[in-house]
């Protein structure tokens, strides 16, 4: 059972979760290097080690092929769950970590990546990260969704096999709530989205641009917090992800191959995290409110300033990241992802 705690002196909340700290590869011995296998006896997220999972919420097949393309299953060592009871404590506050996690194992095969998959097999990943949001944010007392995915473990993937992550709670954790305010300020002041507005002038200085598609844009947001950092943002004005329409997942699933492949070769492949940010449900159809994913290879380190002072330095310029980025020669390649142990 998990916590979230508020901090007297900062006003600031945590989550508490040490069953966390049991994750399998947490604590395991680093494994042999060399490129990993197409399926691992040791993975509970490939073919036939379905009795390791918690359950299997939902699953997509292809039509006229055996087994399935994308799962969905609870999270073993859930940040939070479904829990009422409140911890009784004189002199502090704290909330019981209500909530739900779960996790969108991407493909069958351990050796694929997100920007290894088909199109085909992209779409059911990005169909089902918008309808695992839609699925959450309908289930009552929750009021945000965080749909994130960690790639590599100094990112925080305890698993290589490829899957995303879905939290679901009933607060608006605080850099939500303060991206929130910010919009509603500046809509206020204004008269129009922030977003909308930034991205007027993005495509038309296009110094920081790395892609535009008919519906979406990749770019380098002028004040990136971190090295290499990418937005893809709808053109149009949508406040939550899960507005994305079935015509428009097929090319944001795409576009963010194209950027994961374009950070593999300008960085040689590094660790990195990414995360939507959709509305708060009491948010829903916002004017203020513009959708984002944000994209972030883990290049520079955060140090004591940024500790001290919550103001990050980032190391590098957003126009040449971009520059280097939209220069990028990617090519496609595809791993099989559908096929099963022999
Ligand atoms: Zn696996
Ligand atoms: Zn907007």
């Amino acid at each position: 059972m998990s916590e979230l705690r508020q901090d007297r002196t900062s006003g600031g909340w945590v989550i508490i979760a040490p069953h966390r700290g049991q994750r399998p590869q947490a604590a395991a011995p680093a494994r042999p290097s060399g490129p990993p296998p197409a399926f691992d006896p040791q993975c509970p997220f490939c073919p036939g080690h379905e009795s390791e999972l918690p359950g299997i919420l939902a699953e997509t097949k292809a039509a006229g092929e055996p087994g399935w393309t994308v799962r969905v299953v609870p999270n073993k060592y859930p940040a939070l769950q479904a829990q009422t009871e409140a911890p009784h404590l004189a002199e502090h506050v704290a909330q019981a970590g209500n909530g739900v996690h779960e996790v969108v194992i991407e493909c069958p095969r351990h050796d694929a990546q997100l920007d290894t998959l088909s199109a085909e097999e992209r779409l059911a990943v990005v169909t089902a990260y918008r309808d695992r949001c839609q699925v959450l944010f309908a289930a009552p007392g929750i009021e945000t969704v965080i749909l994130f995915r960690n790639h590599g473990p100094s990112a925080g993937a305890s698993l290589l096999h490829p899957h995303a992550q879905a939290i679901a709670l009933g607060m608006v954790p605080p850099r939500l709530a303060a991206l929130n305010e910010w919009a509603k300020l500046y809509h206020a002041d204004h008269g129009v989205c922030a977003m909308c507005e930034e991205l007027q002038i993005e495509t038309r200085h296009r110094e920081r641009v790395i892609e535009e598609t008919d519906r979406f844009l990749a770019l380098v947001p002028f004040a990136a917090e971190h090295p290499y950092e990418i937005w893809i943002v709808p053109l149009d004005h949508h406040a939550s992800f899960i507005d994305i329409e079935d015509a428009a997942l097929a090319e944001f699933g795409e576009l963010l191959a194209r950027c994961l492949r374009r950070l593999k070769v300008v960085l040689n492949d590094p660790p990195y995290n990414f995360a939507i940010d959709s509305a708060p449900k009491h948010e829903f159809g916002a004017a203020h409110f513009h959708w984002r994913l944000r994209l972030v290879p883990q290049v520079a380190i955060w140090g004591g300033f940024e500790l001290g002072g919550g103001l990050p330095i980032n190391p590098s310029s957003p126009e040449d990241d971009a520059a280097a980025l939209r220069m990028a020669r990617i090519e496609n390649r595809v791993i099989d992802a559908r096929r099963q142990p022999g």
